[in-house]
């Protein structure tokens, strides 16, 4: 019989009913250290005292009015991400999938009204991870998550990362834009090199293309900056963000500059939910820590030293570790052995980490996690190394 959720999920064994920053408890006290933060969700870690105050007060207050009516705490979240970044507009959604949708539309509504509707093409990635949506499954590509699931939304132009030759060679009078996640998530913790991204930003320049930077995973803090193309030092004309930018409360946007923006006049979007009061108030807290120099050098400073000792524990345990990758506090450690073994016996050790494709855990802690709690996890992983080369 079906279970009563539908059962598209391989859910491990563990039931949490309550989080202390960079923990997770079950109802029988045991305590996890959690390196996966929800993916890449929980961004200040669980039941952080000024996300709880924002979300308490503004549920006493008003939670949803629809986008009928003026909502001051998304204008004053959008000030801020406006203030905060390259975008001049931002629309809000509840998820990463969502913002890909309107990444799309708005990309092919802008060639439309600049009069080149032929312009429909998105050019992806091999490895890239957009959402579960039509338009994110179509974006992506892989035959894993597409299969079964057609006709699929057409105008989608897959590439390998790294090929600059075929990059240049996709680039047709059909093109609207490139889409990339600057450090994929899902795809493995794969950094693309600031060269590359710059790359990118110059075929657009030159061929008139619109830049998406999907940071649904790695913005938001994540990689030691507010978001993780600042270290390329290039900027998207459309961003996708979500994860951790509600800090576990369900919230996406879209950041764009007025001109890739231009199309999206009264009436071509919407979303009931996007951009309710309860959301972006919560949305709001989570900048005023995070959007912080001080808080992002303590990022940076933290992912400097889990770095380290993962570097070491990569060289005590060759036989279970092939190497670390990544950026800020979105590491990957490639497994030799099989990754789901290495999540599975951190579940004995009361640790959570997160499986991604190319045989990778995640390592996505909190942004706040301590000195301590880093040296506890990696005694851990080292722990679970021996138990994985004993048996
Ligand atoms: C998680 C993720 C998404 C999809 O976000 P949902 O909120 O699950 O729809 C899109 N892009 C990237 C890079 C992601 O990591």
């Amino acid at each position: 019989m079906i279970p009563s959720v539908l059962p598209t999920y391989n859910r491990a064994p563990l039931t949490f009913v309550k989080g202390e920053g960079t923990w997770l408890i079950e109802a029988d006290g045991r305590r996890f250290l959690d390196l996966g933060a929800g993916i890449a969700v929980n961004a200040l870690g669980h039941a952080h005292p000024a996300l709880v105050k924002a979300l308490t007060d503004q549920a006493q207050a008003l939670w949803h009015t629809s986008n009928l009516y003026h909502i001051p705490q998304q204008d004053a979240l959008a000030d801020r991400l406006v203030a905060e970044t390259f975008a001049d507009t931002a629309f809000f959604c509840n998820s990463g999938t969502e913002a890909c949708e309107l990444a799309v539309k708005m990309a092919r509504k802008y060639f439309y009204d600049a009069g080149q509707p032929e312009r429909v093409e998105i050019i992806t990635f091999s490895g890239s991870f957009h959402g579960r949506s039509s338009a994110g499954i179509a974006a992506a590509g892989s035959e894993k998550m597409t299969k079964g699931f057609g006709p699929l939304l057409p105008g989608f132009v897959h590439l390998d990362l790294g090929d600059s030759e075929a990059l240049n060679a996709a680039i047709s009078d059909k093109t609207a834009a490139i889409m990339v996640e600057p450090v994929q998530g899902e795809g493995g913790i794969r950094a693309v090199p600031d060269a590359e991204l710059q790359q990118m930003r110059a075929l657009c320049d030159e061929h008139g293309l619109l830049l998406i930077f999907d940071e649904v995973q790695c913005g938001v803090g994540r990689t030691g900056r507010l978001f993780a193309h600042e270290w390329a030092g290039v900027t998207p004309d459309i961003m996708m963000v979500a994860k951790g930018i509600g800090g576990g409360f369900p919230l996406g946007a879209v950041l764009a500059t007025e001109k890739a923006a231009s199309g999206m006049t009264a009436g071509t979007h919407g979303s009931t939910y996007g951009g309710n009061p309860l959301g972006c108030a919560v949305g709001c807290a989570v900048l005023d820590v995070v959007a912080d120099e001080a808080f992002l050098a303590e990022v940076n400073r933290k992912a400097g030293l889990m770095r380290q000792r993962l570097e070491g524990l990569v060289a005590e345990h060759p036989e279970v570790f092939e190497e670390v990758r990544g950026a800020g506090l979105m590491l990957g450690l490639k497994c030799k052995v099989v990754n789901a073994d290495v999540v599975a016996a951190g579940y004995a050790h009361d640790l959570i980490t997160v499986p991604a494709a190319d045989n990778v855990i995640r390592l996505l802690p909190p942004l706040t996690i301590s000195d301590d709690e880093i040296a506890e996890a990696v005694t851990r992983l080292d722990a679970i190394a021996r138990d994985l080369t004993q048996a």
